[in-house]
């Protein structure tokens, strides 16, 4: 199972914002999308940031409602991990448990082709291992006669 087939399950929408949105735009959309992070890209579509429920929540605690006016630009990670299709689940796993976050925009060949939450990562690792499970009771059952 690699991050293609994850994304062929689940379409390739991608929820962006562009940086000079205002905070409360991207509270908005991650609402609306019932999403949990929005990636931030530039005029070209290249990923430049990324801000999740997180990153509004601390600025909430650090500096009160009035960042809800500042923009995207103020809030955002930067320094963005992203995966490429091809990357097997259990990497992207150990990426995210790594790094502690939850989502991981995918990119090919420069250009944002998708994004991969936690969420989607578990789900695909429960049926690989639901799948292994069944097969081997298969087994063990053939091994018996039946
Ligand atoms: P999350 O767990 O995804 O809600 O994000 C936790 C923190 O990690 C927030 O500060 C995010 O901006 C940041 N973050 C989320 N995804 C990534 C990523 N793929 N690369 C780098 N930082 C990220």
């Amino acid at each position: 199972m690699n991050v293609a087939a994850i994304l062929k399950g689940k379409g390739g929408a991608i929820t962006t914002a562009r940086s000079d949105a205002r905070v409360a735009a991207v509270a908005g959309l991650l609402a609306q999308h019932r999403i949990g992070a929005i990636v931030i890209v530039g005029p070209a579509g290249q990923v430049e940031g990324i801000v999740s429920e997180r990153d509004i929540v601390k600025a909430i605690a650090t500096r009160g409602s009035m960042c809800l006016e500042e923009t995207a630009d103020a809030i955002m990670t930067r320094h963005v991990t992203t995966c490429e299709p091809s990357e097997p689940l259990d990497q992207l796993m150990s990426t995210m448990t790594a790094g502690r976050f939850r989502h991981v925009p995918v990119v090919e060949g420069g250009k944002l082709v998708g994004i991969v939450s936690i969420g989607d990562a578990v789900k695909h690792h429960i049926a690989e291992v639901e799948l292994e499970a069944h097969a081997l009771k298969n087994y063990v059952l053939a091994g018996q006669g039946g």
